[in-house]
């Protein structure tokens, strides 16, 4: 593209349920910061966002081993980590956090906006593991077992950290609590899952030409040769691009925006990816700037967008 009239750049969000390490530094934050110096230095309209992933069960588990409310976990870890940050003059443009109100309302704004349009989730009832003495569902990292395909026996219900598989709680061989340390029974439940199997084509055309619907969206050369691989490994793997649950029954997080879904929240990988965009939208508003106009710098042909991952 022609120099780019806005640059956007974030770095991944830390979780605020543990303090920074130098590995954190090196991967996802002393690079960007090096890369919007430079662009301040051009003079160009930057803006560098970053901010504390505040939700999910890794907090709520963190909380009750410190025998800590989840609020007390991320109030202090969001303050050691950005007050971290600063003296190590990140120059982040704002460090926002998700459990600030504007981000709650944007993320449900998100979710409303897809559920209104009829097509693009899907309600299921299905069962989920249970904790009888603790009287509460199992999401994700609150189970563990033997992973199916490595057989390591420390695997979480949502993922396999020694082999990176993905999983679903149902797939661990001995799953047990990690409340009680028992074995949980099932119990029905109401998920929404979000229908990523129907965006596969159009995602797949973006991937390899940079097209939508045949018209030049980014430049793919820009994409590393892996990143691409990557991305289509997913789409074109054994089973191809899923349907996944976007919900979950715990007491922390963001709730649903829907009456009969008293009870549950965002999966945390729903709202934490907007929390760029509610990190954008702050730093506007600090600027006296209009809220909106976070789409100048996300959705404008005139605007650069760079995630540092890590
Ligand atoms: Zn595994």
């Amino acid at each position: 593209m022609a120099t780019p009239k806005r640059h956007l750049i974030t770095s991944a969000l830390p979780y605020a349920n543990g303090a920074l390490h130098l590995g954190h530094l090196a991967g996802a934050y002393l690079p960007a910061d090096i890369y919007a110096r430079y662009l301040r230095l051009l003079g160009r309209d930057v803006a560098f966002v970053c901010g504390s992933d505040e939700h999910g069960a890794a907090i709520t588990i963190r909380a009750k081993k410190e025998g800590r409310s989840p609020k007390d976990i991320i109030d202090t870890y969001h303050e050691l980590n950005k007050s971290s940050f600063q003296r190590l003059g990140i120059s982040f443009d704002i460090y926002h956090r998700t459990s600030a109100p504007l981000h709650h309302e944007t993320a449900q704004e998100f979710f409303r906006v897809l559920h209104e349009r009829g097509d693009q989730f899907e309600e299921r009832r299905s069962e989920q593991y249970y904790d009888e003495e603790y009287d509460q569902f199992l999401a994700d990292r609150y189970i563990v077992g033997t992973c199916p395909r490595c057989s390591y026996e420390e695997a979480y219900g949502d993922q396999c950290e020694n082999c990176g598989s993905d999983l679903s709680p149902t797939e661990l061989i001995d799953p047990r609590s990690t409340l009680s340390g028992h074995q949980p029974v099932l119990r029905p439940t109401t998920h929404w899952f979000f229908k990523l199997d129907e965006h596969a084509t159009w995602l797949r055309e973006w991937i390899v030409s940079g097209t939508v619907d045949g018209q030049p969206h980014h430049h793919p050369k820009e994409w590393k040769k892996h990143v691409v691989g990557q991305c289509l490994s997913w789409l074109d793997g054994e089973d191809g691009l899923q349907a996944r649950s976007i919900t979950r029954d715990l007491d922390w997080g963001i709730p649903v925006p829907l009456e009969r879904a008293e009870g549950k929240v965002l999966y945390v990988w729903f709202d934490a990816p907007i929390g760029y965009i509610s990190a954008t939208k702050q730093w506007l508003i600090d600027q006296g700037r209009d809220p909106e106009s976070w789409r100048d710098y996300w959705q404008s042909e005139d605007a650069d967008l760079v995630h540092f991952i890590g």
